[in-house]
């Protein structure tokens, strides 16, 4: 069943309490301060508010030897219905069948009376677009390093059968050591069969890839991860996203044109130029493949920094 996609990437502010929310029935009560897992016979403390999305809000908390995790809360009264239990179960197995250092690592799930809760590996840098939006762009080494990680986490997942599907700024995290950590499987699918073609229609506006909101009878696979990291690419070069217009429907038409530019004030190397167009390849047959990527002459003409210094969180970072 096609189920529209989802709004524009919401301008999150990272660390904010929760907004109050004008209709009462929709605004969850706060999860408690002390989390219990019978299951487990452990206990959580809730710390801070870390950040909310669809359907979930996530906080920091602490366990009992003083370790600290982000914590996604699910309220079951969100969970009446039987799509939005599929939903939930199908993110809960996918993410705990993963196990990579570029994916946000998923230790448990559990539940009491209120809500369903999921611990998740601690990402305290932020997401890349909290990043991208203080340093407005990134230099060319900085980008080589978050992509062949990016790259790295997506070619795992599709040697696991899974698709994330909404690869973006906002669901890409960053540890304390600004190293990538993939997140949020919401939208994430499992290839059970080979060659076997997902229909729905999901996805975040500017990163989808044409074949899912144009070739709906013929369905997508991979490759629409694929065309996702090489948006993310041009958006870490450039700025902003390639296909960004005011109304959704103009993106979606842009994206049918396959017309983006290189905006001449914002000048990236004719390798990055190349890779990308590359990657936007309309016809997902034509696009290269995770590996064909890292290969190409992008990632070995230039700097490739060993790791991204702290400070890079303000400033331009210098590299040798
Ligand atoms: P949803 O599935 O509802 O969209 P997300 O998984 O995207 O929820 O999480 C919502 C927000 O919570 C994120 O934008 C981010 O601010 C924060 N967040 C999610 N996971 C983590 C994590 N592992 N570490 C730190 N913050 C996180």
């Amino acid at each position: 069943p096609a189920s529209p996609p989802k709004p524009a990437e919401k301008q999150k502010q990272p660390a904010s309490p929760p907004l109050p929310r004008q209709n009462s029935k929709t605004a969850p009560p706060s999860p408690p301060k002390v989390i219990s897992d019978s299951k487990n016979n452990r206990i959580y403390h809730r710390l801070d508010f870390l950040g909310e999305g669809g359907f979930a809000r996530v906080y920091e908390v602490k366990d009992v030897r003083g370790s600290k995790w982000a914590c996604k809360v699910v309220t079951k009264s969100s969970l009446k219905t039987k799509k939005a239990k599929t939903k939930l179960y199908a993110e809960i197995k996918i993410h705990r069948s993963l196990e990579h250092p570029n994916i946000v690592a998923f230790i448990d799930c559990f539940e009491d009376d209120e809500n369903v809760y999921m611990t998740l590996e601690l990402c305290l840098g932020g997401s890349l677009m909290d990043l991208l939006r203080r340093r407005r762009r990134f230099t060319e080494p900085e980008t080589r390093f978050f992509m062949v990680q990016i790259l790295g986490a997506c070619h795992y997942m599709h040697t696991h059968q899974v698709i994330h599907r909404d690869l973006k700024l906002g669901n890409i995290f960053l540890d304390a050591n600004m190293n990538i950590k993939v997140g949020d499987f919401g939208l994430a699918a499992l290839i059970e069969n080979e060659g076997e073609r997902k229909k729905t229609i999901c996805g975040t506006p500017n990163y989808i890839a044409p074949e899912v909101l144009f070739d709906t009878a013929n369905g997508h696979s991979f490759e629409v991860d694929t065309w996702s990291t090489g948006v993310i690419l041009y958006t870490l070069v450039v700025g902003r996203p390639p296909f960004q217009t005011k109304e959704v429907k103009g993106i979606y038409n842009r994206i049918k044109e396959n017309d983006y530019d290189f905006p001449p004030e914002r000048p990236v190397s004719s390798e990055a130029r190349d890779l990308i167009t590359s990657i936007l390849a309309p016809d997902p047959q034509l696009r290269p493949t995770v590996h064909e990527i890292v290969a190409h002459p992008f990632f070995s003409e230039g700097t490739f920094p060993p790791y991204i210094p702290i400070s890079a969180n303000e400033t331009i970072p210098t590299f040798q």
